[in-house]
């Protein structure tokens, strides 16, 4: 996943799902989801988001993914945390652990290390949430008040299980989650008072992150180490640490910059540094505008991209459909017709019966000659939108080609086919023609095959087709059964 460049990395986590939903594996959709709902929130488009871990959840649910609904979770928890949003983020966790998918992080059979995540973010979250830090997320954090012991219960099993992996019991999943141990051990000493812990968290973190010579991480332990300084009042350490963690974010990280500048300016302030705080403030306004809206634009272009691929989609169903369908009718053509008739010769091998009936238009040539091609163009739509109208939900007209018609007929027998024929060349006859081409008169031929289990569609077929001829020979505007004897309408 390319974060840098947020519109490239929609691009591809679109792909993804894409790819993702030809398959009909829910829980790799969902993964998609988890994706794209990562590369939204790395540009703050918290409610685009939002909206793809609730997709992602869905999906990894109805797929009975428990290591899905895990994965969305802990991931969604873990964004929670990063917008300072505790309360929420230990609520999801909770439920988590509370639910039948909880056995995703007990039994990690692919050694993900997802009960290692659980207990980072758990940590963190919830150690954050009791010591009042982040933003205020009113009834979300009565609602974790009224879980407190709960909460702490957890909470205490949580920071154990990362003690143990910090003292080297047990193996990280992943080793670039040691500086996350570091982080949420922590926050963890800074909930239980215990100064001395913190600050030597705050050294190893710091140190690794140094040793590591990655510019951002260094910017992070700084930063959680500047946090803790003005904790326990310590202001010339937390401009020091503070500072150089704005310059280590710049540009490339700039809602964490803000944080680092938020904390040198209180800094300054604490100090009696008047001037100096208003400075860095007043430098901080503009800049939290000027990345507001570059992220706001940022997220504007990804919805463009969703939406766009949304649209493709929605214009793939769509031509697909029209690939079925006789554009002069609007009723399906003979693909859709074959589509159809496959489920009918499908039931009947079942023991369903059902019929099969080819309608051509009588002396349809001569409709043309007489009246003009835009008369006989009227003419077929009439007969398709009446024919239609007439039959039962379940049936259906199709275009066969030219002024042919197939008509199927679902789990009737041959008699009651047959009068359904009967009626459908009765209703052509009584069409009203005045305000089209006065004296034109239509009538149909009708054959029509019973759908036998034994028969594959071309024999059905050529069973219809000789009936309609049948039909034809008999003089037109009636209605012929294949195999059997003569049958008119009257
Ligand atoms: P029959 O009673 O034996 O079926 O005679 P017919 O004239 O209906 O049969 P024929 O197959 O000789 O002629 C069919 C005509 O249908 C010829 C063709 O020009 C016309 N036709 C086919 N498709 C269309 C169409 O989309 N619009 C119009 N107006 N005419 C069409
Ligand atoms: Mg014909
Ligand atoms: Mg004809």
């Amino acid at each position: 996943m390319d974060l840098g460049d947020p519109a490239l990395a929609m691009t591809h986590a679109l792909a993804c799902l894409e790819a993702a939903r030809s398959t009909t594996d829910l829980s790799l959709q969902a993964r998609a989801h988890v994706t794209i709902a990562l590369v939204m929130g790395d540009v703050h488009d918290d409610v685009g988001a939002a909206t793809h871990f609730r997709e992602a959840e869905g999906l990894a649910r109805s797929a009975r993914d428990a290591r899905g609904v895990a994965v969305v979770n802990v991931n969604a928890a873990h964004y929670d945390m990063e917008r300072a949003h505790f309360a929420s983020s230990t609520l999801r966790l909770l439920t988590l652990l509370r639910s039948p998918y909880a056995s995703a992080l007990h039994f990690d059979a692919l050694r993900l290390g997802l009960d290692q995540v659980f207990h980072i973010n758990f940590t963190r979250g919830a150690a954050s949430a009791l010591l009042g830090v982040g933003v205020d997320e009113g009834e979300l954090q009565q609602q974790l008040e009224a879980r407190r012991d709960e909460v702490q219960a957890q909470l205490t099993e949580s920071q154990a299980a990362l003690q143990r992996l910090r003292r080297g019991e047990g193996r990280l999943a992943n080793t670039r989650w040691q500086p996350d141990v570091l982080e949420a051990l922590l926050v963890y000493a800074r909930f239980v008072g215990d100064v001395a812990q913190a600050q030597a968290l705050a050294d190893e973190w710091v140190q690794l992150a140094t040793d590591w010579n990655v510019p951002a991480q260094v910017g992070r332990a700084r930063l959680g180490r500047a946090a803790l300084w003005a904790q326990t009042g310590r202001w010339p350490q937390v401009r020091e640490d503070a500072g150089r963690a704005a310059q280590l974010f710049g540009d490339e990280h700039p809602s964490r910059a803000l944080a680092a500048q938020q904390l040198l300016a209180q800094a300054h302030a604490a100090q009696g540094q008047w001037q100096a705080a208003f400075e860095v403030q007043q430098a901080l306004s503009t800049q939290a505008d000027r990345i507001y809206r570059a992220f706001m634009q940022q997220s504007a272009r990804l919805r463009v991209i969703e939406r766009q691929a949304i649209e493709a989609e929605v214009r793939a169903v769509a031509f697909a459909e029209a690939a079925l369908r006789d554009p002069l009718t609007g009723i399906p053509n003979r693909a859709g017709a074959k589509r159809r008739l496959d489920h009918l010769c499908a039931a009947a091998r079942r023991g369903r019966s059902g019929a099969v009936a080819l309608l051509d238009i009588d002396h349809f040539k001569s409709v043309n000659d007489r009246f003009g091609h835009a008369v006989g163009d009227e003419v077929l739509r009439r007969v398709a939108g009446t024919v239609t109208r007439a039959i039962r939900e379940v049936d259906q007209l199709a275009r066969y080609g030219g002024e042919e018609f197939l008509l199927l007929l679902e789990g009737l027998q041959l008699p009651e086919a047959r009068r359904a024929c009967q009626r459908v060349g009765q209703l052509i006859t009584e069409i009203d023609w005045s305000d089209v081409a006065p004296g034109l008169r239509v009538t149909a031929s009708i054959g029509v095959a019973m759908i036998e289990a034994g028969l594959n569609q071309e024999q059905v077929l050529r069973q219809a087709d000789d009936a309609m001829y049948a039909a034809k020979a008999a003089g037109r505007n009636t209605v012929r059964v294949a195999g059997l004897p003569t049958h008119s309408v009257d």
